[in-house]
């Protein structure tokens, strides 16, 4: 994966905005074209809402496959796009979008970066899902974010043989008890009710496994020196002190446009209006995958990528007039990025 340098400008022919499956894919039908592009994500690593929330569940929805693991899915996409070298700047907000200043010489626009860093691009894509989501947090929590305290969980194997808390109610708290309870050393999920949100049978089998469950319990403290080793919480009037080397807390994410708000885009509840091309108000900024709205759309992966796939088309004719809207056919020996 090509990544680029803090502070550092890159020009481009498509500038991608998030790098969930909607934007990989635009890189992917925009390197198809011919066209190079720069794929910015806040988040630390491709994969949008399934790599932050879901990456150990099977999508039985994506065309082609049977059934594909979250991660499976997005490790394929990034495959998929490698052979047109995307350049990857993670962990990176895009912060505004301004026109270049020649916009027929190819200088198109500059979507500038939260850490000073530009892309220059010929035509914009805005893949960016549920906008910025910012987790909800606790008191006491943020002194240990990147040290033993996290929003979610990327990489199981980190867990192994470690004592787990687990914070929250819903579906991914769950979902996350279960999945590290056979490697970490102890799991504790700690939720301030008694129901559980998330899915029934998930429940049942979270009370079943070798996990502890402190319902009605809050979360009073954390302590370590440097790194988290304990979490206190108060149970049913008892303070109990647990031994933890690591605290998710799967409480949900506070979500908007954030800076997107402000990038003169026609906005219609909270989403990115575009036309049947996928283009927004602006010309050669399209909109795609949950970010974008219009009459009747579905809010799926698959939905997702047919919009990826006719954004980069039209991209890829406006920037090259005298070109064919529709692509080659990618079994084309020709054209085959592979082959
Ligand atoms: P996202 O996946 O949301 O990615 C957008 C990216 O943009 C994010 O990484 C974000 O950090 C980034 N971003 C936003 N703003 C900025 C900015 N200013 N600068 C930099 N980066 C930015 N769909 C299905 O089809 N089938 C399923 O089975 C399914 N199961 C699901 C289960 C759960 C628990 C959840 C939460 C969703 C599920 N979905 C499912 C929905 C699916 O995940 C979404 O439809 C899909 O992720 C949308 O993809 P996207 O690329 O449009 O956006």
């Amino acid at each position: 994966m090509e990544t680029t340098v803090v502070g550092a400008e890159t020009s481009v022919d498509v500038a991608v905005v998030g790098a969930g499956p909607a934007g990989l894919y635009a890189a992917y039908c925009a390197g198809f074209r011919g066209l190079s592009s720069a794929i910015v994500d806040a988040l630390p690593e491709p994969g949008g809402q399934i790599a932050a929330l879901y990456p150990e569940k099977k999508i039985y929805d994506v065309a082609g496959h049977a059934a594909v693991r979250g991660r499976e899915l997005i490790d394929q996409q990034v495959a998929q796009a490698a052979p047109f070298r995307p350049r990857y700047l993670l962990g990176r907000t895009a912060a505004s979008l301004t026109p270049g200043e020649d916009r027929d010489q190819g200088a198109g626009w500059t979507v500038a970066l939260e850490d000073g860093g530009r892309v220059r691009a010929r035509a914009v894509v805005i893949a960016a899902g549920l906008g910025r989501s910012v987790p909800r947090t606790l008191p006491g929590l943020r002194p240990y974010e990147g040290r033993g305290v996290a929003y979610h969980v990327p990489r199981l194997e980190e867990h192994q043989g470690r004592d787990v808390v687990i914070v929250g109610g819903g579906d991914s708290a769950v979902d996350w008890a279960l999945a590290l309870a056979p490697l970490a050393r102890s799991v504790t999920v700690v939720h301030r009710r008694t129901a559980f949100r998330a899915h029934e049978h998930s429940v049942k089998q979270m009370y079943a496994a070798d996990i502890r469950v402190l319902a009605e319990a809050q979360v009073t403290a954390c302590t370590g020196a440097g790194r988290l080793e304990e979490v206190r919480v108060s149970s049913g009037g008892e303070e109990l002190t647990l031994p933890a080397q690591a605290l998710v807390a799967a409480l949900g994410f506070i979500t908007g446009l954030g800076p997107l708000a402000d990038w003169g885009l026609r906005v219609e509840n909270r989403q990115i209006a575009v036309d049947r091309a996928m283009r927004t108000n602006l010309p050669r900024v399209y909109a795609v995958g949950d970010i974008c709205t219009y009459p009747g759309r579905v809010p799926l992966i698959s939905v997702g990528f047919g919009e990826a796939a006719t954004a980069a088309n039209h991209a890829a004719l406006e920037l090259r007039p005298g070109s064919r809207l529709a692509p080659a056919h990618s079994t084309d020996p020709d054209t085959a990025p592979l082959s």
